[in-house]
């Protein structure tokens, strides 16, 4: 079949919205009609080439959908289902789903490049195969992809705001319940509060922090912060530090979390100062992966205890905890609706990414039409 994808056909080219081919669903696969897409930095991340995928690519690695055919084999989710989309696949046995590490999932390897694990290619275009951001997709009105992907959720739930528990919220959220182990009293840091750092807030919040102190330079953002759970916003790590340390008597917070757009040393040398003895320090945004952005005095990291921890997908399980938040979301103890800056049209993708780099969406979500 036809469908309209965003593809990315190099670095530093926009977003264009053409015409692609799709295949029929394989064995183990499914065809999904796409509700929603959220416009998530990673994906602009490729454009920018701080990540670098395999090019032409369809971009979009937050999607929900309505399942529409099943191909061979297919037994997790059927025709009708409503599905939210885990960024990472889970096969369910590999050593790291059968340990509680789900988004650790072998099946992830090939996230980037954007091919099914056998390394082919569902979208075609210009004579050539197109690969789907974490053999997802979603910034194409429809998708071939694999059944490993799908969370099936209640109906009841409306996808256009379901689509943020893919990926965003989740890791944000998890970067502080879980990776951060954020406990009740603990003083948190959040550096950046965009859609990753916003629900870091919520979760420090959730899992009973006394102070939340987020940390952005813009104002529309802080004050995002303190509506969703911060108890102070400011717009530098160091007076961050200042507040930590008064409201601490000096001690230090107990948990730094770092989800700033790109990291670089100067922000991981903050959270790593910002941290008391025996502190840890949880580092989830992105960089260049070239790039050495973590440079810490050894010493001071032993005699201090603190501790450093990398987190993919905050540590979460996609199979338990994307139902998990969205019936958060039900009961009323996790926002989400208040996430959601503007809505797009699939045609205004590169508008929505101008604003994300102008700093004036917390979320922008791509409505497919059909
Ligand atoms: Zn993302
Ligand atoms: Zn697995």
């Amino acid at each position: 079949m036809k469908t309209t994808a965003a593809v990315l056909w190099d670095v530093g080219k926009p977003w264009a919205i053409e015409e692609v081919e799709l295949d029929e669903p394989r064995d183990g696969e499914v065809l999904i009609r796409f509700v929603a897409a959220g416009l998530c930095h990673s994906d602009e991340h490729l454009r920018h080439g701080d990540l670098v995928p395999r090019f032409p690519i369809v971009g979009g690695h937050e999607g929900a959908g309505i399942i529409e055919a099943v191909g061979p084999g297919v037994t997790r989710v059927k025709p009708g289902d409503h599905v939210v989309c885990s960024f990472i696949p889970s096969c369910g046995h590999c050593r790291w789903c059968s340990t509680g590490q789900q988004n650790l999932c072998d099946m992830g390897a090939t996230i980037l490049e954007g091919s099914m694990p056998d390394g082919t290619f569902r979208f075609h275009a210009r004579g050539q195969d197109l690969g789907a951001m974490c053999m997802l997709g979603t910034f194409a009105r429809y998708s071939v992809i694999p059944q490993n992907s799908c969370v099936v959720i209640d109906p009841d739930i409306p996808l256009e705001v379901a689509v943020l528990v893919g990926c965003g919220v989740p890791t944000g959220w998890g970067s502080a319940v879980y990776a951060a182990r954020v406990a009740p009293g603990d003083t948190v840091v959040i550096y950046g509060i965009g859609g990753i750092g916003i629900n870091a807030v919520q979760g420090a919040a959730h899992a009973g922090a006394r102070h939340v102190i987020a940390v952005d330079p813009l104002a529309n953002k802080r004050e995002k912060a303190e509506e969703l759970g911060a108890t102070h916003s400011v717009a530098t790590a160091e007076e961050a530090r200042e507040i930590a340390m008064r409201l601490t008597r000096g001690v230090g917070a107990d948990k730094a979390i770092v989800t700033v757009d790109i990291v670089n040393e100067e922000v991981v040398q903050a959270a790593f100062d910002v941290i008391r003895k025996g502190g840890t320090m949880v580092l989830t945004g992105l960089a260049d992966p070239a790039k050495k952005t973590v440079h810490l005095s050894g010493a001071v990291m032993t005699l201090y205890q603190k501790e450093v921890r990398g987190t993919l997908f905050g540590h979460s399980n996609p199979m338990y905890d994307i139902r998990k938040l969205l019936d958060l979301y039900r009961d009323g103890q996790l926002k989400l609706d208040e996430l959601v800056t503007r809505r797009y049209r699939l045609e205004e993708i590169n508008q929505g990414y101008e604003d994300l780099l102008a700093g004036k969406n917390v979320r922008g979500v791509i409505i497919h039409e059909h």
